[in-house]
């Protein structure tokens, strides 16, 4: 099928990996997203003069043409296998677990590396399906439901984005003067106030930074979605009383209003005539699904 236009609005991994899939199938594709760099929650935020992973914490690759992407990342020194074993509290145990990948320049160089040679649009809001559907054979929103709410669109996607619950998260970035939490590589801090995880940054990235990276329950997000920062000194404190940390840091906070959706469905996407809803709530909320779930859509255009 050979379309006029298709226009994706997002560019996170699903919206990338749908306008990718879409470009290699020959449609023309242009990539609108209101942010001013790419990667949506794939995101890398620069303190210091380096990155640091505020969304995402790693990667887990266990589809077959995930497996196949990861692999390219890999084999162009893009992405790397960080470890199998992380830490679970309060008990304080290490587990195994699948290999978990992390980006040597920061996740979302990922996404970075899928927007190359596409017609990518940012600091490009869009307030509506309507305003850029015209003369588009096909709209795709690759967002969260409550965002593609917000564009009006029509009845089963609307009846789609509403079904799905989400949770919010605030990111601390915490910078310390050295580190002291020796053989931690990360945590999921579980049955805990305020903390749910936290990542050894220097360590996933390899660098070696004494930089940790907190991410918070959706209870303690929900009290402070209008003012992040002033949960980041609840965060450090939590953070520093589970790892025997005294020395301050340095803190930075990102708030994510829509992180991880609680709700998921069981299909790949959703339709309504030419618009279509993708991300990581059609599956396991995961980066893998959102790339999935971004190609499942490319595919349904290509073979329709
Ligand atoms: C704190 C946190 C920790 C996580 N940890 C992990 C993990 O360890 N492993 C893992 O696999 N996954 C993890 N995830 C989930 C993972 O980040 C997501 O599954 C994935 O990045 C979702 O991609 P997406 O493209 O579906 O959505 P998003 O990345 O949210 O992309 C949506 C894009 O749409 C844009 N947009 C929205 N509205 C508009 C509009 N009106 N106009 C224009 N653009 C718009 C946004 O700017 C954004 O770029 C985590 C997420 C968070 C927040």
């Amino acid at each position: 099928m050979s379309f006029v236009e298709i226009v994706v609005v997002g560019a996170g991994i699903a919206g990338l990996s749908c306008a990718r899939a879409l470009a290699e199938g020959g449609a023309r594709v242009r990539v609108l997203d209101r942010g001013r760099v790419v990667g949506g929650r794939l995101a890398s935020r620069r303190v210091d003069g380096r990155y640091a992973d505020i969304g995402a914490a790693y990667l887990v690759a266990d589809d077959p043409a995930f497996v196949a992407q990861t692999e390219s990342w890999h084999a162009r020194g893009l992405a790397r296998p960080w470890t199998d074993t992380l830490r679970v509290y309060p008990e304080g145990t290490d587990t195994r677990g699948p290999v978990r990948w992390a980006a040597p320049g920061g996740l979302r160089s990922l996404a970075a590396d899928l927007a190359d040679g596409l017609d990518v649009r940012l600091s490009t809001p869009v307030a509506s399906v309507e305003s850029v559907a015209r003369g588009a054979d096909a709209v795709v929103l690759a967002m969260p439901g409550p965002q593609a709410l917000k564009l009006s669109p029509p009845p089963a996607i609307a009846s789609a984005a509403a079904a799905q619950s989400w949770r919010p998260v605030i990111a601390a970035v915490l910078t310390y003067p050295a580190r002291s939490w020796n053989g931690l590589r990360g945590a999921f801090v579980n049955d805990h106030p305020v903390l749910a995880t936290v990542f050894d940054d220097g360590d996933r990235r390899g660098d070696a930074a004494p930089v940790l990276v907190a991410h918070s329950t959706a209870e303690l997000a929900s009290e402070h979605l209008d003012a992040p920062a002033e949960a980041g000194p609840v965060l450090a404190a939590a953070v520093g009383e589970l790892l025997g940390i005294t020395d301050s840091p340095r803190i930075e906070t990102h708030r994510w209003t829509y992180a991880q959706p609680e709700k998921t469905s069981e299909a790949p996407y959703a339709s309504d005539g030419r618009v279509w809803l993708c991300g990581d709530a059609f599956g396991r909320p995961r980066v893998q699904t959102a790339w999935l779930s971004g190609r499942a859509v490319a595919d349904a255009l290509l073979g329709g």
